[in-house]
Protein backbone atom coordinates (compact mmCIF):
# COMPACT_ATOMS: atom_id res chain seq x y z
CA UNK A 1 0.00 0.00 0.00
CA UNK A 2 0.91 3.26 -0.94
CA UNK A 3 -0.01 6.63 0.26
CA UNK A 4 -0.57 9.18 -2.33
CA UNK A 5 0.15 13.13 -1.22
CA UNK A 6 -2.29 15.07 -2.48
CA UNK A 7 -0.17 17.90 -0.75
CA UNK A 8 3.13 17.22 -2.99
CA UNK A 9 1.71 16.30 -6.01
CA UNK A 10 -0.55 19.77 -5.66
CA UNK A 11 2.44 21.93 -4.45
CA UNK A 12 4.35 20.62 -8.06
CA UNK A 13 1.46 21.74 -9.82
CA UNK A 14 0.76 24.92 -8.02
CA UNK A 15 4.45 25.38 -8.60
CA UNK A 16 4.40 24.63 -12.38
CA UNK A 17 1.44 27.42 -12.85
CA UNK A 18 3.70 29.82 -11.18
CA UNK A 19 6.72 29.53 -13.34
CA UNK A 20 4.13 29.56 -16.60
CA UNK A 21 3.26 32.84 -15.46
CA UNK A 22 6.29 34.22 -14.42
CA UNK A 23 7.72 33.18 -17.84
CA UNK A 24 4.44 34.19 -20.24
CA UNK A 25 4.91 37.84 -18.63
CA UNK A 26 0.58 37.04 -17.78
CA UNK A 27 -1.42 39.20 -15.50
CA UNK A 28 -4.04 36.73 -14.32
CA UNK A 29 -7.01 38.19 -12.01
CA UNK A 30 -9.15 36.21 -9.85
CA UNK A 31 -12.98 37.19 -8.85
CA UNK A 32 -14.64 35.41 -6.09
CA UNK A 33 -18.36 36.19 -5.47
CA UNK A 34 -19.51 35.27 -1.90
CA UNK A 35 -22.93 36.25 -1.12
CA UNK A 36 -23.23 36.02 3.18
CA UNK A 37 -21.80 34.79 5.58
CA UNK A 38 -21.34 30.88 5.60
CA UNK A 39 -18.29 30.04 7.71
CA UNK A 40 -17.13 27.05 5.39
CA UNK A 41 -17.16 29.64 2.44
CA UNK A 42 -14.73 31.79 4.14
CA UNK A 43 -12.50 29.37 4.87
CA UNK A 44 -12.02 28.08 1.11
CA UNK A 45 -12.10 31.66 -0.54
CA UNK A 46 -8.88 31.98 2.23
CA UNK A 47 -7.34 29.14 0.56
CA UNK A 48 -7.92 29.73 -2.74
CA UNK A 49 -6.70 33.29 -2.09
CA UNK A 50 -3.77 32.17 -0.79
CA UNK A 51 -3.10 30.28 -3.51
CA UNK A 52 -3.35 33.14 -6.00
CA UNK A 53 -1.29 35.23 -4.18
CA UNK A 54 1.50 32.31 -4.06
CA UNK A 55 1.54 32.11 -7.97
CA UNK A 56 1.13 35.52 -8.83
CA UNK A 57 -2.42 35.70 -9.82
CA UNK A 58 -4.17 38.92 -8.36
CA UNK A 59 -7.00 37.96 -6.35
CA UNK A 60 -10.43 40.05 -5.83
CA UNK A 61 -13.22 38.98 -3.26
CA UNK A 62 -16.72 40.09 -4.25
CA UNK A 63 -19.01 40.26 -1.35
CA UNK A 64 -22.66 40.63 -1.14
CA UNK A 65 -25.12 40.82 1.99
CA UNK A 66 -27.63 37.80 1.72
CA UNK A 67 -30.57 39.82 2.62
CA UNK A 68 -30.01 42.50 0.31
CA UNK A 69 -29.73 39.75 -2.69
CA UNK A 70 -32.62 38.01 -1.50
CA UNK A 71 -34.68 40.92 -0.81
CA UNK A 72 -34.16 42.56 -4.24
CA UNK A 73 -34.43 39.25 -6.01
CA UNK A 74 -38.45 38.80 -3.95
CA UNK A 75 -39.25 42.13 -4.17
CA UNK A 76 -38.24 43.32 -7.48
CA UNK A 77 -36.76 40.44 -9.58
CA UNK A 78 -33.65 42.26 -9.39
CA UNK A 79 -30.09 39.52 -9.23
CA UNK A 80 -27.58 41.34 -7.76
CA UNK A 81 -25.43 38.43 -8.34
CA UNK A 82 -26.32 38.30 -12.27
CA UNK A 83 -25.48 41.77 -12.13
CA UNK A 84 -22.34 41.49 -10.88
CA UNK A 85 -21.23 38.19 -13.16
CA UNK A 86 -22.21 40.89 -15.96
CA UNK A 87 -20.11 44.01 -14.77
CA UNK A 88 -17.48 41.49 -13.90
CA UNK A 89 -17.53 39.65 -17.53
CA UNK A 90 -17.24 43.12 -19.41
CA UNK A 91 -14.09 43.97 -16.82
CA UNK A 92 -10.79 43.24 -18.90
CA UNK A 93 -8.85 42.98 -15.93
CA UNK A 94 -10.50 40.23 -14.74
CA UNK A 95 -9.58 36.77 -16.35
CA UNK A 96 -11.29 34.45 -13.86
CA UNK A 97 -14.87 34.78 -12.14
CA UNK A 98 -16.12 32.05 -9.77
CA UNK A 99 -19.30 31.83 -7.05
CA UNK A 100 -19.10 30.47 -3.96
CA UNK A 101 -21.34 28.37 -3.38
CA UNK A 102 -23.69 28.08 -1.16
CA UNK A 103 -25.79 30.94 -2.87
CA UNK A 104 -29.23 31.47 -1.35
CA UNK A 105 -31.63 28.82 -2.34
CA UNK A 106 -34.26 31.26 -4.24
CA UNK A 107 -31.48 32.17 -6.82
CA UNK A 108 -31.62 29.13 -9.00
CA UNK A 109 -27.81 28.54 -9.23
CA UNK A 110 -27.64 26.62 -13.06
CA UNK A 111 -29.44 30.17 -13.98
CA UNK A 112 -26.42 31.97 -12.21
CA UNK A 113 -23.30 30.07 -13.91
CA UNK A 114 -24.81 29.89 -17.56
CA UNK A 115 -24.38 34.20 -16.98
CA UNK A 116 -20.38 33.52 -16.38
CA UNK A 117 -18.26 34.37 -19.57
CA UNK A 118 -16.90 30.77 -20.77
CA UNK A 119 -13.77 32.29 -20.92
CA UNK A 120 -13.50 33.87 -17.59
CA UNK A 121 -15.51 29.82 -16.12
CA UNK A 122 -12.50 28.45 -14.15
CA UNK A 123 -15.21 26.40 -12.03
CA UNK A 124 -16.19 24.67 -15.62
CA UNK A 125 -19.85 25.42 -14.82
CA UNK A 126 -21.04 26.97 -17.96
CA UNK A 127 -23.08 24.62 -20.20
CA UNK A 128 -20.43 25.65 -23.05
CA UNK A 129 -17.71 24.38 -20.87
CA UNK A 130 -19.80 21.47 -19.40
CA UNK A 131 -20.40 20.57 -23.40
CA UNK A 132 -16.77 20.56 -24.54
CA UNK A 133 -15.37 18.88 -21.90
CA UNK A 134 -17.75 15.94 -22.43
CA UNK A 135 -16.87 16.23 -26.26
CA UNK A 136 -12.97 15.71 -25.38
CA UNK A 137 -12.16 19.32 -26.18
CA UNK A 138 -12.83 21.32 -23.34
CA UNK A 139 -10.04 23.46 -22.03
CA UNK A 140 -10.71 23.25 -18.46
CA UNK A 141 -12.62 20.43 -16.45
CA UNK A 142 -13.96 21.03 -12.99
CA UNK A 143 -11.36 20.89 -10.75
CA UNK A 144 -12.25 18.34 -8.21
CA UNK A 145 -12.55 15.75 -10.77
CA UNK A 146 -9.39 16.74 -12.37
CA UNK A 147 -7.82 16.78 -9.54
CA UNK A 148 -8.88 12.97 -9.17
CA UNK A 149 -7.33 11.84 -12.15
CA UNK A 150 -4.18 13.74 -11.79
CA UNK A 151 -3.95 11.59 -8.12
CA UNK A 152 -4.42 8.35 -10.34
CA UNK A 153 -1.68 9.54 -12.66
CA UNK A 154 0.71 10.05 -10.22
CA UNK A 155 0.56 6.35 -9.14
CA UNK A 156 2.12 5.64 -12.64
CA UNK A 157 -0.69 3.19 -13.18
CA UNK A 158 -2.12 3.19 -16.57
CA UNK A 159 -5.88 4.09 -16.80
CA UNK A 160 -6.86 2.51 -19.97
CA UNK A 161 -8.83 -0.29 -19.86
CA UNK A 162 -9.12 -0.21 -16.22
CA UNK A 163 -12.48 -0.71 -14.65
CA UNK A 164 -13.01 2.35 -12.78
CA UNK A 165 -16.22 2.91 -10.50
CA UNK A 166 -17.32 6.08 -9.61
CA UNK A 167 -19.05 6.34 -6.26
CA UNK A 168 -21.71 9.50 -6.81
CA UNK A 169 -22.82 11.51 -9.54
CA UNK A 170 -23.08 15.10 -8.67
CA UNK A 171 -22.45 17.67 -11.11
CA UNK A 172 -19.60 19.07 -9.62
CA UNK A 173 -17.67 15.39 -9.01
CA UNK A 174 -19.19 12.07 -9.84
CA UNK A 175 -20.06 12.97 -13.56
CA UNK A 176 -17.11 14.79 -14.58
CA UNK A 177 -15.00 12.73 -12.77
CA UNK A 178 -16.60 9.08 -14.44
CA UNK A 179 -16.18 11.54 -17.98
CA UNK A 180 -12.53 11.94 -17.63
CA UNK A 181 -12.10 8.41 -16.40
CA UNK A 182 -13.87 7.50 -19.43
CA UNK A 183 -11.80 9.87 -21.62
CA UNK A 184 -8.58 8.22 -20.54
CA UNK A 185 -10.22 5.32 -21.91
CA UNK A 186 -11.27 3.41 -18.62
CA UNK A 187 -14.31 0.86 -18.71
CA UNK A 188 -16.95 3.66 -16.38
CA UNK A 189 -19.68 2.35 -13.87
CA UNK A 190 -20.91 5.26 -12.14
CA UNK A 191 -22.87 4.66 -8.84
CA UNK A 192 -25.28 6.55 -6.41
CA UNK A 193 -28.13 6.45 -4.17
CA UNK A 194 -30.36 4.02 -5.62
CA UNK A 195 -27.72 1.88 -6.61
CA UNK A 196 -28.32 -1.93 -5.62
CA UNK A 197 -25.84 -3.80 -3.76
CA UNK A 198 -22.97 -1.09 -4.64
CA UNK A 199 -20.65 -3.48 -2.80
CA UNK A 200 -20.74 -5.53 -6.12
CA UNK A 201 -19.78 -3.23 -8.25
CA UNK A 202 -17.00 -1.82 -5.99
CA UNK A 203 -15.30 -4.95 -5.51
CA UNK A 204 -14.93 -5.09 -9.47
CA UNK A 205 -13.27 -1.68 -9.28
CA UNK A 206 -9.34 -1.37 -10.23
CA UNK A 207 -10.15 2.44 -9.55
CA UNK A 208 -12.29 3.62 -7.06
CA UNK A 209 -13.38 7.38 -6.60
CA UNK A 210 -15.51 7.86 -3.87
CA UNK A 211 -17.73 11.16 -3.72
CA UNK A 212 -20.89 10.95 -1.89
CA UNK A 213 -20.48 12.50 0.81
CA UNK A 214 -21.09 9.52 3.12
CA UNK A 215 -18.77 8.88 6.31
CA UNK A 216 -16.70 5.56 5.92
CA UNK A 217 -18.92 4.48 3.15
CA UNK A 218 -16.41 2.17 1.36
CA UNK A 219 -15.20 -0.33 3.84
CA UNK A 220 -12.11 -2.81 3.38
CA UNK A 221 -14.82 -5.76 2.16
CA UNK A 222 -15.93 -3.43 -0.75
CA UNK A 223 -12.78 -3.19 -2.17
CA UNK A 224 -10.38 -5.36 -4.69
CA UNK A 225 -7.36 -5.90 -3.21
CA UNK A 226 -4.40 -3.72 -5.28
CA UNK A 227 -6.63 -1.76 -6.00
CA UNK A 228 -6.44 2.59 -6.18
CA UNK A 229 -8.54 3.97 -4.59
CA UNK A 230 -9.52 8.17 -4.48
CA UNK A 231 -11.40 9.85 -1.62
CA UNK A 232 -13.36 12.88 -2.36
CA UNK A 233 -15.12 12.95 1.01
CA UNK A 234 -15.21 15.48 3.76
CA UNK A 235 -17.42 14.99 5.83
CA UNK A 236 -17.09 16.55 9.55
CA UNK A 237 -17.31 13.97 12.68
CA UNK A 238 -17.04 15.92 15.80
CA UNK A 239 -14.23 18.28 15.73
CA UNK A 240 -12.18 15.69 12.94
CA UNK A 241 -12.32 15.10 9.31
CA UNK A 242 -13.53 11.45 7.84
CA UNK A 243 -13.64 10.45 4.13
CA UNK A 244 -15.72 8.70 2.29
CA UNK A 245 -13.39 5.62 2.41
CA UNK A 246 -12.61 3.73 6.03
CA UNK A 247 -8.89 4.44 5.23
CA UNK A 248 -7.29 2.79 8.42
CA UNK A 249 -8.98 -0.32 7.21
CA UNK A 250 -8.69 0.03 3.16
CA UNK A 251 -4.93 1.49 3.23
CA UNK A 252 -3.92 -2.34 4.07
CA UNK A 253 -5.87 -3.58 0.99
CA UNK A 254 -5.74 -1.00 -1.58
CA UNK A 255 -2.40 -0.40 -3.52
CA UNK A 256 -2.97 3.13 -3.55
CA UNK A 257 -5.44 5.47 -1.47
CA UNK A 258 -5.84 9.36 -0.62
CA UNK A 259 -5.65 10.69 2.82
CA UNK A 260 -8.32 12.67 4.05
CA UNK A 261 -7.26 15.74 4.53
CA UNK A 262 -4.14 16.11 2.24
CA UNK A 263 -5.51 13.87 -0.99
CA UNK A 264 -8.28 15.40 -3.04
CA UNK A 265 -8.45 18.78 -1.39
CA UNK A 266 -5.17 20.51 -2.18
CA UNK A 267 -5.62 19.11 -5.74
CA UNK A 268 -8.80 20.87 -5.97
CA UNK A 269 -7.49 23.96 -5.02
CA UNK A 270 -4.01 23.40 -7.36
CA UNK A 271 -6.29 22.55 -10.37
CA UNK A 272 -8.43 26.24 -10.22
CA UNK A 273 -5.18 27.70 -10.11
CA UNK A 274 -4.48 25.84 -13.45
CA UNK A 275 -7.54 26.82 -14.57
CA UNK A 276 -7.26 30.41 -14.24
CA UNK A 277 -3.73 29.89 -15.85
CA UNK A 278 -5.32 27.92 -18.87
CA UNK A 279 -8.23 30.01 -19.45
CA UNK A 280 -6.22 33.52 -18.96
CA UNK A 281 -3.56 33.06 -21.45
CA UNK A 282 -5.87 32.53 -23.96
CA UNK A 283 -8.42 35.61 -22.98
P1 LIG B 1 -23.55 15.56 -3.48
O1 LIG B 1 -24.31 15.43 -2.20
O2 LIG B 1 -23.92 16.60 -4.46
O3 LIG B 1 -23.59 14.15 -4.23
C1 LIG B 1 -23.41 12.95 -3.55
C2 LIG B 1 -23.62 11.81 -4.51
O4 LIG B 1 -23.40 10.60 -3.82
C3 LIG B 1 -25.04 11.74 -5.08
O5 LIG B 1 -24.95 11.54 -6.47
C4 LIG B 1 -25.67 10.53 -4.39
O6 LIG B 1 -26.52 9.82 -5.27
C5 LIG B 1 -24.46 9.69 -4.02
N1 LIG B 1 -24.67 8.94 -2.79
C6 LIG B 1 -25.09 9.41 -1.59
N2 LIG B 1 -25.18 8.42 -0.68
C7 LIG B 1 -24.81 7.29 -1.31
C8 LIG B 1 -24.70 5.93 -0.91
N3 LIG B 1 -25.00 5.55 0.33
N4 LIG B 1 -24.30 5.04 -1.82
C9 LIG B 1 -23.98 5.42 -3.08
N5 LIG B 1 -24.07 6.69 -3.52
C10 LIG B 1 -24.48 7.61 -2.64
O7 LIG B 1 -22.04 15.71 -3.04
P2 LIG B 1 -20.73 16.25 -3.86
O8 LIG B 1 -20.79 17.72 -3.96
O9 LIG B 1 -20.53 15.44 -5.08
O10 LIG B 1 -19.61 15.88 -2.79
C11 LIG B 1 -19.38 14.56 -2.37
C12 LIG B 1 -18.37 14.55 -1.24
O11 LIG B 1 -17.16 15.10 -1.70
C13 LIG B 1 -18.77 15.41 -0.04
O12 LIG B 1 -18.26 14.82 1.13
C14 LIG B 1 -18.06 16.73 -0.29
O13 LIG B 1 -17.79 17.43 0.90
C15 LIG B 1 -16.78 16.23 -0.93
N6 LIG B 1 -16.11 17.19 -1.80
C16 LIG B 1 -14.78 17.30 -1.65
C17 LIG B 1 -14.08 18.14 -2.47
C18 LIG B 1 -12.61 18.22 -2.29
O14 LIG B 1 -11.99 19.17 -2.77
N7 LIG B 1 -11.99 17.23 -1.66
C19 LIG B 1 -14.73 18.91 -3.45
C20 LIG B 1 -16.09 18.73 -3.60
C21 LIG B 1 -16.79 17.87 -2.78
Amino acid sequence: MKIIDGKKIAWDLRNGVKDKIKKEGLRLKLCVIRVGEDPASKIYIGMKRKACEEVGIDFLEVFLDEKEVVDNYVEKKICLVSKKIEELNLDKSVTGILVQLPIPRVLAKEKIFELIDPRKDVDCLTPINIGRMVLGYGRVSPCTAKGCIELIKSTGISIEGKNAVVVGRSEIVGKPAALLLLQENATVSICHSKTRNLAEYTKKADILVAAAGVPKLIKEDMVKKDATVIDVGINRLQDKLAGDVDFVKVKNKAAFVTPVPGGVGPMTVAELINNVYLLGKNY
